[in-house]
């Protein structure tokens, strides 16, 4: 089977392995360079920890698979507990965990609710004395984004696909194929996964799809102290270690975002916000290395996009902030759709019509069920 897959990013280049892995001919394309769009810009925090059956069931294989991975070319998974909590007072996220941890549990994910007063035993560092509910799983690790998409491309090119970097296509759907410039070139299948891009990619071709691209943010520090990952819930951000310092971010912006038009650099209210995060948090004062932008994809019931959508046509974005993390198994759920099995039957692109009006949520807020 000929396959083309638009975007090399982590689902892409990982959708691009399988398949080839699977004995598809496999052309995969970029615009920049492979992991050059959100996958590059990601903070690398990967966990196992969601309480929805399916959710659970592709995170576990995306941890595992992470873990297979690690030591291959230059990518590595650094095994780091994950901590999230809610702070007091914050009633509705704090019943939200203590809720989600039995679910997590019935799926069999290491998961356990833990004491403030045992957090701060194991990491002095983090403040708990404001912490009313807080879990931590051992299925977690920090990853360098890029190392990832750059090590499944090479492997897919080792598994006979070829990379074609630099090279904006379009989507013709009638016959099945790409456009490269002015000039058509015919595949049997084509699987867009070019994140913020997506939208925009297959709207071109006629093809609405329920998605916005909206913006977050993130910086290092120089410096930091021993933290686990760490999610404020109550507080809307994250930290993980990151070399000799610290790894911030959140800093959602929910309105949807021009993908080819959209601020890289951080804001200013952003850098402030998390500095005094991370002075509270974790008694730092931060000297900040890095601050930046980029771009998650939102659906309207926060559940990605993933399978055909046309006949010949199949799409894989809408990870809403979770799309690094669960990629070694998204795309391999994309690649399994494309040679004709089940993909993931909850994430059918086909349950939204592309018309439908939505708000963006921010990825890893914390909700009781409904
Ligand atoms: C600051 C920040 C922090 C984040 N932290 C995390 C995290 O810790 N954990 C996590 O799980 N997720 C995180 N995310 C989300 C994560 O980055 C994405 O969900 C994930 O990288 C999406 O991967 P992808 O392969 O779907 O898309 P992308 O990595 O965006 O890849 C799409 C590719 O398609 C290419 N493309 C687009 N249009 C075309 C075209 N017409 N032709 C050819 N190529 C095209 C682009 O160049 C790009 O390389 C974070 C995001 C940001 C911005």
């Amino acid at each position: 089977m000929k396959v083309a897959v638009i975007g090399g990013g982590a689902v892409g280049a990982t959708a691009a392995y399988d398949l080839a892995d699977r004995g598809g001919d496999v052309t995969l394309f970029d615009r920049g360079d492979v992991g050059s769009g959100s996958t590059g810009r990601a903070a690398g925090i990967c966990y196992d920890a969601f309480a929805a059956d399916v959710d659970a069931r592709v995170a576990d294989r995306a941890v595992a698979r992470f873990r297979e991975f690690s030591g291959q070319g230059g990518f590595r998974f650094e095994e780091t507990p994950y901590v999230w909590f809610a702070r007091e007072g914050d009633e509705r996220r704090e019943r939200a965990i203590r809720e989600h941890v039995p679910r997590m549990q019935a799926n069999d994910r290491d998961v356990e609710l833990v004491n403030p007063a045992d957090l701060a035993a194991e990491w002095p560092a983090l403040r708990t004395d404001d912490v009313a509910a807080a879990a931590v799983t051992r299925d977690a690790g920090c990853v360098r984004p890029a190392a990832y998409a750059e090590l499944l491309a090479g492997k897919a090119e080792s598994a006979g696909a070829r990379v074609e970097t630099g090279t904006e296509v379009g989507v013709s759907t009638d016959p099945t194929g790409v456009t490269v410039g002015g000039d058509r070139r015919g595949f049997d299948a084509v699987l867009v996964a070019a994140g913020a891009h997506t939208k925009r990619v297959l709207a071109d071709a006629g093809v609405p799809v329920a998605l916005k691209p909206y913006r977050v943010q993130a910086l290092t520090t120089a410096d930091g102290p021993d933290v686990p990952l760490t999610y404020d819930a109550t507080g809307g951000f994250y930290l993980r270690p990151y070399g000799d310092g610290l790894l911030a971010g959140d800093g959602t912006e929910a309105v949807e975002s021009d993908p080819d038009d959209w601020k890289r650099d951080a804001d200013d209210w952003f850098v402030a916000d998390v500095r005094d995060g991370l002075a509270y948090r974790v008694g730092h004062d931060a000297e900040v290395t890095d601050a930046w932008a980029g771009l998650c994809t939102a659906t309207p019931d926060r559940d990605p996009l993933l399978g055909e959508i046309r006949d010949g046509l199949y799409v894989a974005a809408g990870w809403q902030g979770h799309g690094f993390m669960r990629s070694p198994a998204l795309g391999e759920a994309a690649a399994e759709a494309v040679l004709g099995g089940e993909g993931v039957p909850a994430f059918d692109p086909t349950r939204f019509t592309g018309d439908e009006e939505f708000d963006i949520v921010e990825g890893m807020a914390i909700e009781e069920s409904s």
